[in-house]
């Protein structure tokens, strides 16, 4: 057996080689109350990454037990996601497929004592909970008979009583030191539709009674989830214990993924989508997989960052910087280069006629991706930042009388500039140098400058967006969310492209100017930042 990469699998090959289980099974369980965000791969990462390890399966379970969140939009989002990710479940497994299985069991702990319905209001649950270091009271309907607890309990399924006027509890220990064990509630009355059982209920189980049922029924074998349920997997293993599940499935706990600068909760970020702070779950600024994707981050990257911070026991908080780098080590790997001009200046070849095709090699990192053909021509567009008329010491760019290499094509000398009533360079007018052509140049001239273009005979009008981060800074941190988030983080340039990048959707280096993401919306070209060409990263 290959070597545990993690204490996770350490648990699996000390179950394995003790006889408990033979093969291994996880499960997936996002609850569809939102769309799935960056967190949500790395519990991907580990559910389905564990099962193939061992040559096992994961199973996609939908936690449905609160039917007045959960909605069917939901359902399919978060199986696109997944599959965009690029993994593959075994069974598609609903709570709400064990409904009957769940209720039956209750009877049972009923049946044998270990289980009441009990009549307190759940704030008077709450305030009769006891604290960390105080036991709780025992509820006065705590010691109802086996008999009476059965027909009550009929009679809340059958709809008998109002919402919130009765529920099941567990009859477990009101002095344990573990809150969760004093009684908890495993059923209560709610009169909602369920997108999936419609009104066949106005019972619902709890989650930490219905969650251990669930994973036994597909055979679930280590059931990982994040560190929040350690203290629950006493009411966990109870359940299982007392139901006699065997072999019991074994819940191991690990740490979340948190990242700076992003909000991770799918809470807030459905306050984000409905107050219109974004466009919607897959605005490029979010930290949904639909958001990601929009942005051009390939899946790839994103289970190439799960894989590199790897599985701890211990919370911590990436920096959004660590993850912006992964994704750009990888863009800068396999995207493709290509050229777009983000504040254009007109440059003309006065001594140039025509047009001919250059080559352009499609990424220099990639031995097999060759070279595409672009068209030159005399007029050009270049960054207004790559000609100054009064430049600083050791400029490499364009100024008069110097030289600079067009990318792919040919040194040009600036000889003029024109300029408007405000002294504004609009042209730049130049000479090229016929022998200096890119790959057989015999010019013998020196031009350290390598700036990128554009054709203004062949190009196309961009929108160009860039974005910040969501939510500010670290000097911000601690202060309530809504206070952090960057509303203004949406910048709209107009820009030239060429017609390559509304032709070819992707995601691309731009030379010179960030890996972006080329895509048509209507007729309109838009190019969307991916993340910035240099690595800010512990800045
Ligand atoms: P949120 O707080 O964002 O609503 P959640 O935990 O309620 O998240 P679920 O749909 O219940 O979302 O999550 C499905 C699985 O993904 C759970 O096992 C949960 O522990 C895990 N998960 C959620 N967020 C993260 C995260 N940030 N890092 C790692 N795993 C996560
Ligand atoms: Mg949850």
């Amino acid at each position: 057996m290959a070597e545990a990469e993690n204490f996770i699998q350490a648990f699996i090959d000390e179950d394995l080689a003790a006889g408990k289980i033979s093969a291994v099974k996880t499960r997936f369980p996002p609850e569809p109350n939102g769309y799935l965000h960056i967190g949500h791969a790395k519990s991907m990462f580990v559910n389905f990454g564990t099962a193939e390890k061992y040559g096992g399966t994961c199973n996609l379970f939908f936690d449905d037990t609160n039917p007045s969140k959960e909605k069917t939009e939901y359902v399919d989002a978060i199986r696109r996601d997944i599959e965009w990710l690029g993994y593959r479940w075994e069974k598609e497994v609903y709570a709400s497929d064990f409904f009957d299985i769940i209720y039956d069991d209750a009877e049972k702990l009923i049946e044998a004592g270990k289980a009441f319905v009990c009549d307190l209001s759940a704030e008077e649950i709450k305030a009769t909970r006891g604290t960390l270091t105080e036991p709780g009271t025992e509820s006065p309907y705590r010691n109802r008979t086996p008999e009476e607890n059965l027909r009550l309990f009929r009679e809340m399924r059958a709809g008998k009583y109002a919402d919130g006027e009765k529920c099941l509890r567990a009859k477990i220990d009101m002095a344990s030191p573990n809150i969760n064990l004093r009684d908890p509630v495993i059923y209560r009355i709610l009169r909602a539709e369920h997108h999936r059982t419609g009104n066949k209920w106005c019972i619902y189980p709890m989650y930490d009674y219905a969650h251990p049922i669930c994973d036994y029924l597909q055979g679930v074998t280590h059931s990982l989830c994040t560190l929040e349920f350690e203290d629950h997997r006493p009411l966990y293993d109870w359940v299982g214990i007392n139901l006699g599940f065997s072999p019991k499935p074994r819940q191991i706990e690990f740490a979340r993924l948190n990242l700076t600068n992003l909000v991770m909760s799918k809470r807030y970020l459905k306050k984000l989508v409905e107050e219109k702070t974004v466009h919607g779950w897959d605005d490029p600024r979010m930290p949904t997989l639909a958001g990601l994707r929009a942005r051009g981050i390939p899946a790839e990257a994103i289970k190439d960052f799960c894989a590199r911070i790897g599985v701890a026991k211990a919370q911590s908080e990436c920096e959004i910087g660590y993850f912006e780098a992964v994704v750009r080590d990888w863009l800068n790997l396999h995207a493709p280069r290509a050229m777009a001009v983000t504040a254009p200046l007109k440059l003309t070849i006065v001594n140039y006629e025509g047009e001919e095709d250059v080559d352009f090699e499609i990424n220099q990192l990639d031995e097999t991706a060759g070279t595409r053909k672009v068209k030159f021509g005399k007029t050009l567009w270049i960054e207004q930042a790559d000609f100054s008329l009064d430049p600083p010491p050791k400029y490499h760019r364009l100024k008069l009388g110097g030289y600079a290499r067009l990318k792919n094509a040919y040194i040009v000398r600036a000889d003029e500039a024109v300029t408007d009533e405000n002294g504004n360079v609009t042209e730049v007018k130049c000479t090229y140098i016929p022998e200096s052509r890119s790959g057989n140049d015999t010019s013998g001239i020196k031009a350290k400058g390598v700036l990128h273009w554009v054709n203004a005979a062949a190009c196309v009008d961009a929108e160009l967006r860039q974005y910040d981060h969501l939510l500010r800074d670290a000097d911000y941190a601690g202060q309530d969310f809504s206070e952090r988030i960057r509303a203004d983080s949406e910048h709209i340039f107009a820009a030239k492209a060429e017609p390559y990048l509304a032709e070819n959707e992707g995601s691309y280096q731009l030379m010179r100017t960030g890996y972006y993401r080329a895509f048509r919306e209507g007729e309109k070209l838009v190019l969307s930042e991916i993340v910035s060409l240099k690595d800010n990263f512990n800045k």
